[in-house]
């Protein structure tokens, strides 16, 4: 359903951008609009009608931990098969 009629919360955080005017799902590669990937606003003609709109790319970023006693866990592991 267009945005124009009243749905602001399905074109909020997607994993593809949607069309606010025809609800066009928006394949980045598909479409090869890479650029979209950084972190800005960016005016984007759609695909499908050819309508202009602002689509705004957030990036969040996720961070792995691990204990050095496992990381020596693994070199050990490495220099074994090296070995062998
Ligand atoms: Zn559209």
């Amino acid at each position: 359903m267009p945005l124009t009629e009243g749905n602001e919360h399905i074109y909020r955080r997607n994993y593809s951008p949607l069309c606010p005017y025809c609800d066009f799902k928006i394949g980045l590669a598909k479409w090869d609009l890479y650029e979209l990937y950084e972190e800005n606003d960016h005016f984007v003609d759609c695909p499908n009608c050819e309508r202009e709109f602002i689509l705004t790319t957030e990036v969040s970023f996720r961070f792995s931990t691990d204990g050095l006693s496992n990381k020596k866990k693994l070199e050990e592991n490495k220099n074994d098969k090296n070995q062998g």
